[in-house]
């Protein structure tokens, strides 16, 4: 495993991803911030906890990496969302990759009449998109390469890492055959 991010610069980005957000949206303008499961399980704890602003919060589930390393059909589960009719919502996801699990979420919150949608990712992957859909807000660019750690998953491994990782293809390959037992 490759560290591309360590604690303290984790930390520091996420720290200043939360003043942006401040600053775009002042602290007294109540927000609707809404957590893209399950990779943005760690980051949003620790960006809520930042922002100054009023805020309900919410999850939403999203995954499209069935078992594997490449993207594949996006599945959303959205059971447990709360309300965001009129709301001001701050969409908050791990990594921005082809963009499509922002794109479809951010038509749902609209289908859903939300009044405005802004979204925040730690990791921006610098490769092709596939959508027009850029993030508003972004802590790190990252080259293309499969992360782990800090909530990123492979098989629902590794989200505890305090770390951000890169998964060398060797440890993909144990990984999977630990999983397939
Ligand atoms: P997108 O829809 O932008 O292609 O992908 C977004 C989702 O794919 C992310 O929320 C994340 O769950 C998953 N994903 C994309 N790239 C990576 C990666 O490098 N590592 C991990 N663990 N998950 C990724
Ligand atoms: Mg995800
Ligand atoms: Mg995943």
């Amino acid at each position: 495993m490759r560290v591309l991010l360590d604690e303290t610069q984790l930390t520091q980005g996420v720290h200043q991803l939360a003043d942006e957000i401040d600053q775009y949206y002042g602290n007294s303008r109540p927000l609707t911030v809404i957590a893209v499961m399950t990779g943005s399980l760690v980051l949003f704890a620790d960006l809520i906890r930042r922002l100054s602003m009023p805020q309900r919060v919410g999850v939403v589930q999203a995954s499209s990496y069935r078992g594997g390393t490449t993207s594949g059909e996006l599945h959303v589960d959205s059971q447990m969302m709360i309300d965001v009719t009129g709301r001001d919502v701050l969409l908050v996801d791990d990594i921005f990759d082809t963009g499509k699990t922002l794109d479809r979420l951010r038509g749902m919150m609209l289908e859903c009449g939300a009044s405005s949608i802004k979204t925040a990712v730690l990791l921006h992957k610098q490769r092709d998109h596939s959508v027009e859909l850029r993030p508003d807000f972004v802590a790190f660019e990252i080259p293309d390469e499969f992360v782990v750690g800090y909530g990123l998953d492979y098989l629902d491994m590794y989200r505890n890492l305090p770390y951000l990782a890169i998964l060398e293809p060797a440890e993909i390959e144990a990984t999977a055959s630990e999983h397939h037992l």
